[in-house]
């Protein structure tokens, strides 16, 4: 069944209604289904949202996941906190993916989430070889309109 286009209009506002806020510049985030995961992301910024369990979704390697956000330890940094968009507590900076190639994210203490900077996701999945066939990537990359990596024409 299909409603009326204002129905649909009227749906549509409600769901940009209950978007978040960036915890990083406050412009309204929009969600996506990526995998049937729901992700906010910012478009005037580029940064991800990502609820509590959704990076193990995410990353689809639930065990690998678990260690990885295991050996999360407090980042040294001088950075301003930044508010969970959820319970608006000032979040706390950790680091991810241990000394080779270390990542600064943004953790709520309360567990409601983790925030990553622009290609601060990309590049995590990237280092810890998760998403072999680079999906994730691929994703990410449709999400914010381009991509990473040019595209080759085939002649
Ligand atoms: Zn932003
Ligand atoms: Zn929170």
């Amino acid at each position: 069944m299909t409603g009326p286009v204002w129905m649909i209009n009227i749906a549509l506002q409600w769901e940009a209604r209950k978007c978040m806020d960036c915890p990083a510049c406050y412009n309204p985030m929009l969600s996506m289904e990526l995998h049937e995961i729901e992700v906010d992301h910012c478009l005037a910024c580029g940064g991800i949202w990502l609820d509590a369990g959704e990076l193990e979704l995410l990353l689809g390697d639930r065990a690998k996941a678990a260690s990885l956000l295991g050996s999360l330890y407090a980042a040294q940094t001088s950075e301003r906190p930044r508010h969970c968009p959820i319970c608006r507590h000032a979040m706390e900076k950790v680091s991810l993916g241990g000394e080779a190639s270390p990542v600064m994210i943004d953790r709520c203490k309360s567990g409601h989430g983790l925030w990553f900077d622009r290609d601060e996701l990309p590049q995590v999945v990237r280092t810890h070889s998760f998403d072999p066939e680079h999906k994730v990537e691929k994703l990410l990359a449709d999400m914010f309109g381009h991509s990473h990596k040019e595209k080759k024409h085939e002649d």
